[in-house]
């Protein structure tokens, strides 16, 4: 399935590059229900049996009360997968949308973090995954270039703050129109999320923005993912990294060419 092939390769090029999972680890991979993380469970189970590294693959659900439909059917589908599932309604976060259903993201991502690291222990895992894509990379770049004043986006790799776990996102160079083909054409059964938040006006804008420019420039995201690991610090106006005394050597611009995945590697 050639579908599948473009993912798994793109899945196992940034699984190698930033070192995201090492021999004997224990992954659990956040799993939303959704066309993205379905792809990421799916592309992990795959490589698992393929990796020149041993490791193990579990799921976990955190039911936060924002499912439109109910998200148990999936139980049997993994099952059949032969995927180890674990589905926890986090209470906290249930009374959190009666007793304050204005709380942005930031609340919300905070009591999921919260019950995320909890399941994760509860499961023996050091490896949490998660299910950022493409989209979600170059939409964080925009934004908090944009309207943070931050040239930054998502963190490929990084530890929770105890370091008891690495966090990683391995989707980072599957875009969602892939995401969507996989899961429509494995039939499978996608939990809507309701969250209203999930539509707000920055993304929505920046969502149509790309939808717009890519009519023109259909590699533009593949081309914002290779800037963010080329960077030229000199041509930027960071005073941390800029040589006001003419001390360091001139740096040429690496050439940059396109490899079969449509990605510029520096
Ligand atoms: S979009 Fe909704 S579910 Fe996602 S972090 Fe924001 S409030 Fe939570």
């Amino acid at each position: 399935m050639e579908l599948e092939k473009q993912i798994l390769r793109r899945v196992g090029e940034a699984v190698a590059r930033f070192k995201m999972i090492r021999e004997g680890d224990r992954v659990a991979v956040g799993f939303s229900g959704g066309k993205d993380s379905y792809t990421l469970l799916e592309a992990l189970v795959k490589l698992q049996r393929r990796a020149p590294v041993k490791f193990s693959v579990c799921a976990f659900t955190v039911d936060q009360g924002k499912f439109l439909t109910p998200i148990d059917p999936f139980r049997d589908w993994l099952k059949e997968r032969g995927v180890e599932w674990t589905l926890k309604v986090d209470n906290p976060s249930v009374r959190l949308i009666t007793e304050q259903p204005e709380h942005g993201c930031d609340t919300c991502s905070r009591f999921r973090r919260r019950a995320v690291y909890a399941i994760a222990r509860e499961l023996g895992a050091n490896v949490i995954a998660f299910g950022h894509t493409a989209d979600d990379f170059c939409e964080a770049l925009l934004r908090n270039a944009m309207f943070t004043g931050r040239l930054s986006a998502l963190p490929a790799v990084t530890y929770s703050k105890k370091r008891d776990f690495r966090l990683i996102r391995p989707l980072l160079y599957v875009t969602e129109d892939l995401t969507r083909a996989y899961a429509g054409e494995a039939g499978a059964p996608v939990i809507p999320c309701g969250c209203s938040m999930k539509t707000g006006t920055v993304r929505r804008s920046i969502r149509d923005m790309f939808g717009e420019l890519e009519k023109e420039f259909p590699a533009l995201k593949s081309t914002l993912l290779s800037a963010m690991g080329n960077l030229n610090p000199s041509r930027l106006l960071d005073l941390r990294y800029l040589d006001l005394e003419g001390e360091a050597e001139e740096e040429e611009s690496p050439l940059a060419v396109l490899n079969d995945g449509g990605f510029i590697e520096p």
